[in-house]
């Protein structure tokens, strides 16, 4: 199914401000809780299609990305940027920043025994990698089998961090819950506040003896294969980004995301300008004069290219289309060809005698007119 535009889903203009993103979601997030909404799978779905919109709205970096690719800029293609495998306990992390600390719902819903409690989740860490790509690859989009060295979940212990099974318990101070509740006066009346238990970092457990292999990290080093599918048309220092493919987390929590940079290689004899690609080509005085039929070099291979009789130095020739497409649509740019004249550097005897007898021939003067676009024109031309 195709994804909703994510200023729709908030119903935010595109040019909204942070306040506002922050205030449409909150909207939303009441709206569609579902401790408000038990059972109806609708208001889960707009429950968390909000949070993802949100998720990519509210993070400066994320949101650049969106405002350029679109969904594109998300590389795995599916479950979106970091949002789509969002689960109900990064969404309910995320209130917290939202909602300024704690959850709302507790005294908003009249709850109070809320089974999720303040239960913090850990989170792995992002993983930056560079990739290489070569301007046919940018051209077309690559798909890219790439070997990350990362952390993943300790084997030994299942990513507990514990040495077995009795030495991973519930936190005795928090109950599991991984908060503890204060009840302080003000002058409202009492008012009962969540924070972290101190104990466990609000994980919920505790451990007695360690892993022997992580030393109770719950984490160790590994490689693993990634897929990677770059969209057409990506530039030098753009980031894309998987989510849940970065660095794992211990004890259930939820892996970080995989940042890419892309990085362009040079390219032979054909560069990049943009969506166009510019190439230069030399032909000798006398295709020029004469007219010619050259090969040039494009992203999708040889093309043959007419030179009329009497072509100009500094001429360029379009080939339509074959330039670089634009991330996230069908436009395509086109390659340019700027056309060099080549003059000999060096001449025999009876090259250069051939030469003298035409010098002063009259059609050999340069005898510009008005169909020979100026420098300027052809700048223009270039450009526009
Ligand atoms: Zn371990
Ligand atoms: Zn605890």
């Amino acid at each position: 199914m195709a994804k909703r535009d994510y200023y729709d889903v908030l119903g935010v203009a595109r040019n909204a401000n942070a306040e506002e993103i922050k205030k449409a979601y909150r909207k939303l997030a009441i709206k569609y809780h579902p401790d408000k909404n038990p059972d109806d799978k609708e208001a889960e779905d707009k429950f968390k299609e909000a949070a993802e919109a949100y998720e990519v709205l509210s993070n400066p970096e994320k949101k650049q990305r969106y405002d350029q690719f679109g969904h594109a800029g998300n590389a795995a293609g599916a479950g979106g940027f970091g949002g789509g495998s969002m689960n109900m306990e990064d969404i309910f992390s995320q209130f917290g920043d939202i909602f300024g600390g704690g959850s709302p719902f507790e005294s908003f819903f009249g709850g109070g025994q809320s089974s999720r409690g303040g239960r913090r989740v850990s989170r792995g860490s992002n993983l930056r990698i560079k990739v290489k790509l070569t301007l046919e690859e940018i051209a077309k989009g690559a798909d890219k089998k790439i070997k990350v060295n990362k952390q993943v979940v300790c084997t030994t212990c299942d990513g507990t961090g514990a040495k077995d099974k009795s030495s991973f318990n519930t936190c005795r101070t928090c109950g599991g819950s991984g908060a503890v509740r204060r009840v302080t006066n003000t002058i409202l009346g009492q008012m009962q506040t969540t924070s972290t238990c101190p104990t466990c970092n609000g994980e919920g457990t505790q451990i007695t003896a360690k892993c022997g292999s992580c030393h109770g990290e719950g984490l160790s080093r590994g490689e693993e294969t990634i897929s990677i599918q770059i969209p057409a048309g990506v530039s030098e220092g753009m980031q894309l980004s998987m989510s849940g493919k970065g660095n794992a987390a211990p004890r259930g929590g939820v892996p970080g995301d995989l940042i890419i940079l892309i990085e362009e290689m040079p390219h032979e004899t054909l560069k990049r300008d943009g969506h166009h690609i510019v190439y230069d080509l030399h032909i000798s005085f006398v295709d020029a004069a004469i007219g010619a039929s050259v090969e040039v070099p494009t992203i999708d291979g040889k093309a043959k290219i007419k030179i009329e009789p009497g072509t100009q130095g500094g001429k360029i020739l379009r080939l339509k289309g074959k330039g670089i497409p634009e991330v996230n649509s069908y436009h395509r740019g086109d390659q340019l060809i700027y056309v060099n004249i080549w003059t000999p550097k060096a001449l025999s005897k009876e090259e250069r005698e051939t030469l003298e007898k035409l010098q002063d021939s009259p059609n050999f003067k340069p005898q510009p007119g008005k169909s020979e676009k100026s420098f300027f024109e052809r700048m223009k031309e270039y450009f526009g």
